[in-house]
């Protein structure tokens, strides 16, 4: 039996169980008899698209070395990953790029926070949308009121005041016999200047 399992261990020369020393480090390199940190991810091959093998610094350049990006054939050494990954021999070789990340990424981790900030984030940009609406709406309104008093937006203090001063006696019902259209205009007159003063023209 013991040398049943010798046999079985050495055509399994690498065990996949992670060692719990090891703690909240990632993946370890896949290169035979590494132990260092699978930080980086290689291409499995042409013929195995999404498919990534993990390796630390050092085993990367010397596994991109056997890789002929060009051509997309490897050598034979590169062959070998390609195979063990493909057949599923070791199936902690080649890792699926979408399940590649084991390690939850920060966004992922708190995903009660990155909820909070969207939240913030929208009331914020509701909160934006609503003050240049009611901004829209005041432009309109002061736009409106430099219009029936028949000025430029640009005009001055003064001149918004003599106008509005001119105005008053015009539409005054006693300079129209108390005629009911003067009276409107009067009334109009008013409401526009008072937009212009509660916003600082005037
Ligand atoms: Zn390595």
């Amino acid at each position: 039996m013991t040398s049943d399992s010798k046999i079985f261990v050495g055509l399994r020369p690498t065990r996949k169980k992670p060692d719990p020393h090891r703690g909240p480090k990632g993946p370890k390199c896949q290169w035979d008899g590494c132990d260092e940190e699978g930080t980086h991810r290689a291409p499995v091959g042409a013929d195995a698209e999404g498919l990534y093998l993990l390796f630390c610094p050092r085993h990367v350049s010397e596994y991109s070395k056997g890789y002929n990006f060009v051509t997309k054939l490897s050598d034979p050494l590169t062959a070998r990953y390609q195979r063990e990954a493909a057949s599923g021999s070791r199936p902690t070789w080649g890792t699926r790029i979408d399940q590649a990340s084991e390690i939850p990424l920060p966004s992922s981790v708190r995903s009660g926070t990155a909820k909070a900030i969207n939240s913030r984030k929208n009331t914020a940009q509701s909160q934006a949308a609503r003050a240049a609406f009611q901004l829209r709406k005041l432009k309109v309104l002061e736009a409106k009121a430099f219009e029936r008093l028949g000025l430029s937006p640009d005009a001055t203090p003064d001149e918004i005041k003599s106008r509005y001063k001119q105005l008053l006696k015009m539409h005054h019902p006693d300079a129209n016999d108390g005629d009911r259209k003067s009276e409107d205009s009067l009334r109009a007159t008013i409401d526009a200047h008072k937009i212009l003063k509660l916003n600082g023209f005037c």
